[in-house]
């Protein structure tokens, strides 16, 4: 066993992990990458195929990335951004305004998702304190929401499994059906429903508006519910009914952003112009910690006035807008530029989408479910009554172990295989992932399989 293998099992609580579970097992040390390629500390490679959970985005040890960050370092690692400006900070605030959805003008820097958030609906609530409507405190979610970890983030969440625990120091929002046409609940075809989900959107509104800061949602993709996918429209008609109904609307891209969905930002699919927007994973090109949360000049506006009027925004962390984070998501955005990456995408995802059709066939995948370069295969032990596996099965996490022993790493959430490569992935290297993945799949759900004894893995 490598050193770090003891060391982190005698000393490392991991994220999302049952620790008993973890320490029991072996585990893999990753000491080194390369482009979409992982090496753990026996050499082995292993494609990266969830990209460091969401973040990657041009491959690891990406020779611009590297040098910007090391150019920073020669000149300042880090200042506060209270009482402070610093360059970079300046510089992205300016470059991330101009690739935004219209009107977002103003850019608060935090740093990860769960901070984005936070700041987004706190943003959200003083605002109407401003405005003089003091009883517009609610938030609207979804269920099966995912916007962080944080008690505030939690709140709004609609994750059953992660948040049960937590209710008693959670307030409540207002929770609306997710979209997604597989599950739905609403409709008995979802294909001709004319979107009963938004209809019952618009109930809610009609009933609660009054008492409603914001709505939230996570445009097009729900992302750790299992890359639930929202039926074309669905967004667009929300954008709609918030605007009707005088309810800001706050667009959580921190998984979406950033050419995931085949655009920078998945809004631009349907030409929406939300009130807020949060960013976080990809902003680095998935090399550090940075996040933002942009707004309109409307928001914004509404907490100017003299200091004696304590209309300030009373937040911020003590990394808030680091430099080096900056310089970072400086280069990213610079090789969108100079590497047209979204429109490079076109084959990629087209390429994707053929071997997903084969995937679909098999006869333990439910639905497959994708959106650009994000990737979401459903198991079923009963594929046409849709009867999952049971849970303690974890026939998720059996495939994705399965992958490893092919060389790709990948991580499920419960029985959802997820697959979504860093961006700059090739064709041929999309296609040998998926291959593995069928294989993976087909291997693990043959018959006779009785699970192996694994944790079931959530997110
Ligand atoms: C990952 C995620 C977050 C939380 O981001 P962290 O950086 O993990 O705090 C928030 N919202 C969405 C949509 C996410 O996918």
């Amino acid at each position: 066993m490598h050193e770090a293998e003891l060391k982190d099992k005698q000393y490392v609580w991991h994220p999302f992990t049952q620790m008993q579970d973890w320490v029991s097992r072996p585990q893999q040390v990753i000491a080194a990458a390369k482009g979409i390629k992982l090496i753990d500390t026996d050499g082995n490679e292993f494609f990266d195929g969830v990209s460091s959970l969401w973040v990657n985005i041009h491959g690891h040890r990406k020779a611009e990335i590297d040098e910007a960050i090391i150019e920073q370092l020669g000149k300042v690692s880090h200042t506060t951004m209270l009482g402070l400006a610093n360059i970079p900070a300046s510089e992205l605030a300016e470059q991330l305004v101009g690739i935004a959805p219209p009107g977002l003008n103003k850019v608060f820097y935090s740093d990860d998702g769960s901070t984005a958030v936070e700041v987004a609906l706190k943003m959200a609530f003083q605002y109407w304190q401003h405005l003089g409507k003091p009883n517009k405190q609610k938030f609207i979610s979804l269920e099966q929401a995912y916007h962080g970890d944080t008690v505030g983030t939690v709140s709004v969440g609609g994750i059953d499994l992660f948040h049960r625990v937590f209710k008693p120091l959670l307030f409540t929002p207002v929770h609306i059906p997710a979209p997604s046409c597989y599950h739905c609940q609403l409709a008995v075809d979802p294909a001709v429903c004319g979107m009963k989900c938004a209809a019952v959107l618009e109930q809610v509104l009609v009933e609660h508006h009054e008492q409603v800061a914001g709505l939230i949602i996570e445009p097009l993709v729900q992302a750790a519910a299992g890359m639930l996918m929202s039926p074309p429209g669905y967004l667009a008609k929300v954008r709609e009914l918030t605007r009707k109904y005088d309810i800001l609307l706050i667009a959580d891209e921190v998984a979406t952003g950033f050419g995931r969905t085949g655009k920078m930002f998945a809004c631009e699919h349907e030409a929406v112009q939300p009130d807020m927007m949060t960013l976080s994973k990809g902003i680095t090109g998935g090399y550090m910690p940075l996040a933002a949360t942009l707004t309109t000049d409307e928001v914004y506006n509404a907490f100017l006035g003299d200091y004696t009027a304590k209309k300030t925004f009373y937040h911020g962390h003590s990394y808030t807008g680091n430099p080096l984070a900056c310089a970072a998501a400086l280069a990213n955005l610079k090789i969108f530029r100079e590497e047209n990456i979204i429109k490079g995408l076109s084959p990629k995802i087209a390429a994707a989408a053929d071997s997903l059709a084969e995937i679909a066939n098999l006869e333990h995948v439910g639905d497959v479910r994708q959106c650009g370069l994000i990737v979401g295969i459903e198991l079923m032990q009963d594929k046409s009554r849709k009867i999952p596996y049971p849970w303690e099965l974890a026939a998720g996490a059996g495939v994705c172990l399965q992958a490893r022993k092919y060389e790709l790493i990948i991580r499920p959430i419960g029985d959802v295989v997820i697959f979504m490569p860093p961006l700059s992935s090739t064709v041929t290297e999309i296609k040998t992932m998926l291959d593995i993945i069928k294989r993976s799949i087909n291997e693990v759900t043959a018959a006779g399989w009785s699970g192996g004894g694994l944790q079931p893995t959530d997110l």
